[in-house]
């Protein structure tokens, strides 16, 4: 026989709540689901000064437009596929 009791279970998760440009400060999230900029992560290769560093930071739209008119950024389309 199965003898079963209910029991309260607290289970904590955490959330973004804000995110900011890495560069400016702007604040990147507008509401619930908008979430302007581009988070970016980058490893570097062995031999490079910044041998086993990951970079992860986001920025802004504008900020991104800055980076984009300073470097030569490949840029693609892709249609989002949920
Ligand atoms: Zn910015």
């Amino acid at each position: 026989m199965k003898h079963t009791e209910t029991r309260t279970q607290t289970v904590s998760h955490e959330e973004t709540t804000s995110i900011t440009c890495d560069m400016c400060g702007a604040e990147l999230l507008k509401g619930d689901f908008c979430r302007q900029g581009a988070f970016f992560k980058t490893d570097f290769g062995y031999g490079s000064r910044h041998d086993i560093e990951r970079w992860e930071f986001d920025l802004c739209d504008s900020c991104c437009d800055w980076l984009r008119g300073h470097i030569d950024v490949a840029v693609t389309d892709e249609t989002w596929v949920p």
